[in-house]
């Protein structure tokens, strides 16, 4: 799978030496879209539960089954020139259920998908860390992992999202928790079950096919 890593400047790939565009800390970073003159909405999406059903942990493309109403979402989000940006744990790579080769094959089979229904991802943000199995973890593999904001913070400096305007969909409280402390405009829950520690103002389970109608009202105001 070709993996094209773009950094914060949107111009010059960055490749470790496993392949894999892998920063510093070990955070999957894949921009591909250089960062635009003008601040702009970006929709961020949680992958699985989301854009993918969670059949948990999902480390092998056999088990890649799109959501209802997820490429239409982001099939619409492309055509209103709003960029999309996956935001995902993948603590399975912690817990050595999987490695970022799976990762790659999964992702590369996700957007195969999509691109049949016209839908295609422009940034990839995945952290792998779990507080029991990664080792020494502590506040930086926090701020990483969701609900830490790190990964969205990242993105969207890439992008140069307009923060006041750009929403995440979620299907886990720290989805939407991560978004808040990250200062976006909003979050939509889309998990079957409202957890009680959902912030209030989240508090209403909309479906994509909602978000697909409102799209453009929400992110581009109208
Ligand atoms: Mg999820």
């Amino acid at each position: 799978m070709a993996v094209a890593c773009l950094n914060a400047n949107g111009m010059e790939p960055v490749t470790n030496r496993t392949g894999w565009p892998l920063n510093g800390d070990g955070i999957w970073v894949d921009i591909r879209q250089p960062a635009s003159i003008a601040p702009r909405p970006v929709l961020f999406l949680d992958r699985d539960g989301v854009i993918n059903r969670d059949t948990g942990y999902v480390g092998d493309p056999v088990d890649v089954e799109l959501m209802p109403g997820a490429a239409q979402l982001i099939a619409y989000a492309n055509r209103c020139g709003v960029p999309v940006a996956v935001i995902t744990n993948q603590s399975g790579i912690a817990r050595e259920l999987f490695g970022w080769e799976d990762f790659a094959a999964v992702m590369a089979c996700l957007e195969k998908l999509l691109e049949e229904q016209a839908a295609s991802l422009d940034a990839i943000m995945a952290c792998p860390f779990h507080p029991d199995f990664t080792a020494g973890y502590g506040a930086r593999h926090a701020d990483w992992r969701k609900p830490g904001s790190r990964m969205i913070r990242t993105a969207a400096e890439a992008l140069n999202a307009d923060l006041t305007k750009s929403w995440i969909v979620g299907d886990a409280v720290t989805d939407i928790q991560a978004g808040a402390d990250a200062g976006l405009a909003g979050g939509l829950f889309v998990g079957t079950e409202i957890p009680a520690d959902l912030p209030s103002e989240t508090r209403s389970t909309l479906s994509l096919a909602a978000l697909h109608s409102d799209l453009r009202t929400v992110l581009v105001g109208g």
